[in-house]
C-alpha cells in the first residue's frame, strides 16, 4: 500500500514512520509512505499557504493553490492506481476499525492534514473522497489525526503484522472488546492468573476468553453488545454473565 500524507509539518511523522510495526513494514518494502510539505508548493514569494476567511471571522484558512497543486502533484504519480483522497478533519465520518479495514484494502491512499481553521471548501469539493474524524473534538492540526489513521489502517494491510491471526481476537474486530490478558508470573504480589489459563485445555481456554470478551463488552461498551451479532452459544454465556452480575 502507498499513503502520500500532505501536511504542513513533515518533521512531525519522522518518528512514527520510523519506529516499531511501521517501521518495519516500511523496511520490508510492504508499506509505502511519502510526507509532502504543503509549503513546498506554494506559488508565491514567501511560500505563504494561508489567508483570511472570506466574510470575515477568526483564524486563517489553507488556501485553493498549494493543495490543488500537491494533491495533483501525488494523484499523477499514482501509476493509474485507484486513488482515495482522504481530509482529516472533525467533520468526517468518525474512525473505527470497519472504516479501517475498508481502507487497509485500498492502493493508494492520499491523506491531507488541515491546519488554521481549515482549508478552502474548494479543494473538499475538487479532490476529497472521504472526510474522516478521530473523535468528537477539535486538534490543532490534522497531523496526529493522519498518524492515528496510518498506524490503524496499516496493522490491517496483510503481511505488516508478524502474526495475522493476533487480529481476529483484537477488540472491535468482531464488534467485541477482547478478554483480559496474562503473562508471567502465576503469582505477582498477591494476585493470581486465572486457575483455567493454565490448565492446558484448550476448549475450556476458548470458552472462558469468549465469555471475559462478552463481559468485557457488557460492562465497558454494553452500546457493542447490543450491536454484535452473537452465535447461540455466546447467547448463552450472556446470559450466564447477566446472571452472575444480578443483571436481568
Ligand atoms: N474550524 C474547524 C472546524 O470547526 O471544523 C476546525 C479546524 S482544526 C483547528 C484544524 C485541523 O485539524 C482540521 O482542518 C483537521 O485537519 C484537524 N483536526 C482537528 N480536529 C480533528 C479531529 N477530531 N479529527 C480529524 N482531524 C482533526
Amino acid at each position: 500500500m502507498k499513503i502520500d500524507v500532505l501536511t504542513l509539518f513533515p518533521e512531525m511523522f519522522a518518528p512514527v514512520l520510523s519506529t516499531s510495526i511501521i517501521g518495519r513494514a516500511i523496511q520490508n518494502g510492504i508499506l509505502t509512505i511519502n510526507v509532502y510539505n504543503i509549503r513546498d508548493f506554494a506559488k508565491n514569494k514567501h511560500k505563504q499557504v494561508d489567508d483570511y476567511p472570506y466574510g470575515g471571522g477568526h483564524g486563517m484558512i489553507l488556501a485553493p493553490q498549494p493543495l490543488f497543486d500537491a494533491i495533483g502533484h501525488v494523484l499523477s504519480g499514482s501509476n493509474g492506481y485507484k486513488s482515495t483522497v482522504i481530509l482529516m478533519s472533525p467533520q468526517g465520518k468518525v474512525l473505527n476499525q470497519e472504516v479501517a479495514r475498508q481502507l487497509s484494502q485500498e492502493s493508494h491512499i492520499v491523506v491531507v492534514c488541515g491546519h488554521y481553521e481549515g482549508i478552502d471548501q474548494r479543494v473538499i469539493d475538487r479532490f476529497v473522497d472521504l472526510e474522516i474524524s478521530i473523535g468528537d473534538y477539535i486538534l490543532t492540526g490534522g497531523e496526529i489525526p493522519a498518524m492515528v489513521l496510518i498506524d490503524c489502517v496499516a496493522r490491517l494491510v496483510p503481511g505488516v503484522l508478524g502474526n495475522p491471526e493476533s487480529v481476529k481476537n483484537e477488540s472491535f474486530s468482531r464488534g467485541l472488546l477482547e478478554y483480559p490478558q496474562y503473562t508471567r508470573p502465576q503469582e505477582y504480589e498477591g494476585y493470581t492468573v486465572p486457575e483455567v489459563l493454565l490448565s492446558g485445555n484448550h476448549r475450556e481456554i476458548e470458552r472462558w476468553r469468549m465469555k471475559e470478551s462478552l463481559r468485557n463488552t457488557f460492562i465497558k461498551r454494553p452500546d457493542l453488545i447490543n450491536e454484535a451479532e452473537l452465535s447461540p452459544h455466546e447467547k448463552e454465556l450472556l446470559r450466564e454473565i447477566r446472571q452472575e452480575l444480578g443483571v436481568l
